[in-house]
């Protein structure tokens, strides 16, 4: 493999810069409203994220996630999953029922806890969380609203046929239950032992009274949480490593650190089973805000599923005859929560060869394609070589096949929505059978025989892990 000087200035690759790099200043901060609205527009417009039932004008705050979106969310779960359990031995994985028995919610606290306090404004009618609007109503202004009532958040519905009491099921408000209430299972099956960690992806339902600022708070999401057991007295130590760790996982994956910072609640903001709590949050539009929080539970569940179930759950130590409630640690983070922040801390207009140019600076693993292939022209001599070039690439990583319009048009859709590398094959690829990559960051192409191609792609992949 060698950088191609002479492809690079080949007209046919129509990409102004060639190889000069980009001017890669970050065209506005993160915390613009611009910033937001862009990344908004872009996500409807190139199939990332539409709102739910479109066609009818959309639905409550829902939204579909399109052919870009799904790869990219996929991305994020996945990235959490290797990290998270993948690359470790004492963390297993579960996927519990989204539908779930009262009993569950009653011992948890959340039938009488999980609730925001609601207000009205008495003026407009507007209904606002009393803990988010500061005394005033936010879409009138008036000070005058009604006393904070407790609102619960958990959507309920039935199992079965009939619509009474004995029927009554919860959509889960997180995943974090279905990790309690199969500690004894998990335990009894997987031969692990405290420190070890049960973790799940899954979606999470919240009736929430201010669903707001596109996916960031909405009634349906996907959580990422990890529930991780220990004797209690290592549970302050185990605190922050899961602090230090879960901030290392956003570094990871090529997040600023500039929008990244972890905060630690007040005593007062602690939740009823929280003895110590810190935020990871990301420097949104509006400012910082919650992406994941890192959660000392103490023995809390374990304890309420205990005695709510008359079932022990405890681990037992045969080396020592100690037999104790495991301690929990909880870092609970959002998948398209998450995925939203990526998008806003990867969007980047910047000027290529006296281009302007709009470009997703995502981490590869993270990008909806690592990888598209670009025939230089529509011409059907280059089709069944790009094809074949496709087929080779597609079971190591996502590869799109980009066929219509200019190179240079198909290099700035493909920047747009972040894949790393285009794989252009040209005229000479068909007598020397070798194609061009060109990276979206420095726009700089390296020709590079298809023999090698798989190759090289794998090590800048490994590259970035
Ligand atoms: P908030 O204070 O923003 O309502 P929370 O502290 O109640 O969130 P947790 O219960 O700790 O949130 O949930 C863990 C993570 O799940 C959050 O950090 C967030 O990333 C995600 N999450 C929670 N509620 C929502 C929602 N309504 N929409 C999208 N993601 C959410």
């Amino acid at each position: 493999m060698s950088v191609d000087k002479n492809s690079l200035d080949k007209s046919h690759h129509q990409d102004k810069s060639k190889g000069k790099g980009s001017t890669t200043s970050r065209s506005d901060s993160p915390d613009s409203p611009d910033r937001m609205d862009a990344v908004v527009n872009l996500c409807k417009r190139r199939g990332f994220i539409f709102p739910s039932a479109d066609i009818y004008g959309g639905f409550r705050s829902t939204y579909d996630y399109g052919p870009l979106g799904v790869l990219m969310l996929r991305n994020v779960k996945d990235a959490w999953w290797r990290f998270m359990v993948q690359m470790r031995e004492d963390v297993v994985g579960i996927d519990a029922a989204i539908l779930s028995s009262p009993r569950i919610w009653e011992a948890s606290g959340h039938l009488d806890n999980f609730t925001d306090p609601l207000v009205d404004c008495r003026q407009c009618h507007e209904r606002s969380r009393a803990d988010k609007i500061d005394g005033k109503c936010p879409k009138c202004g008036s000070t005058d609203l009604t006393e904070p009532r407790a609102f619960n958040l958990m959507f309920k519905t039935h199992a079965g046929p009939l619509e009474d009491e004995g029927t009554v099921a919860y959509l889960r408000p997180e995943t974090a239950q279905g990790m309690f209430v199969n500690f004894l299972n998990v335990l009894n099956t997987s031969r692990k032992k405290p420190p070890f960690g049960i973790a799940q992806i899954g979606k999470s339902f919240r009736n929430e009274i201010t669903p707001q600022n596109f996916v960031f708070r909405t009634r349906e999401f996907e959580q990422m949480e990890m529930e991780y057991f220990v004797p209690p007295e290592d549970a302050a130590m185990w605190f922050e490593y899961w602090c230090k760790t879960r901030m290392e996982w956003y570094g990871s994956l090529g997040m600023s650190p500039e929008n990244l910072r972890l905060r630690r609640h007040e005593q007062s903001e602690l939740s009823h089973y929280s003895v110590a709590t810190s935020d990871v949050e990301f420097l949104f539009p509006w400012g910082w805000d919650e992406l994941e929080g890192i959660a000392n539970r103490t023995d809390y569940d374990l304890t309420q599923h205990s005695k709510a179930s008359g079932i022990k759950l405890e681990y037992y130590e045969p080396s020592t005859g100690i037999r104790y409630t495991p301690y929990v640690i909880e870092p609970a983070a959002g998948a398209t929560r998450t995925m939203m922040a990526f998008l806003i801390d990867a969007y980047t207009e910047d000027e290529v060869g006296g281009e302007k140019r709009t470009v997703l600076k995502l981490h590869p693993r993270l990008a909806p394609y690592q990888v598209a292939v670009l025939p230089l022209s529509k011409h059907e001599d280059l089709v069944p070589l790009s094809r074949e070039v496709l087929e080779m690439i597609q079971p190591i990583c996502m590869c799109d096949l980009d066929i219509t319009q200019s190179i240079g048009r198909r290099y700035r859709r493909q920047d747009e929505i972040g894949t790393p590398w285009c794989v252009t094959v040209d005229f000479d690829s068909l007598v020397d059978r070798s194609v061009t990559i060109r990276d979206r960051d420095t726009t700089e192409q390296v020709r590079v025989p298809i023999a090698d191609l798989l190759t090289e792609l794998l090590s800048r992949l490994a590259a970035t892990r």
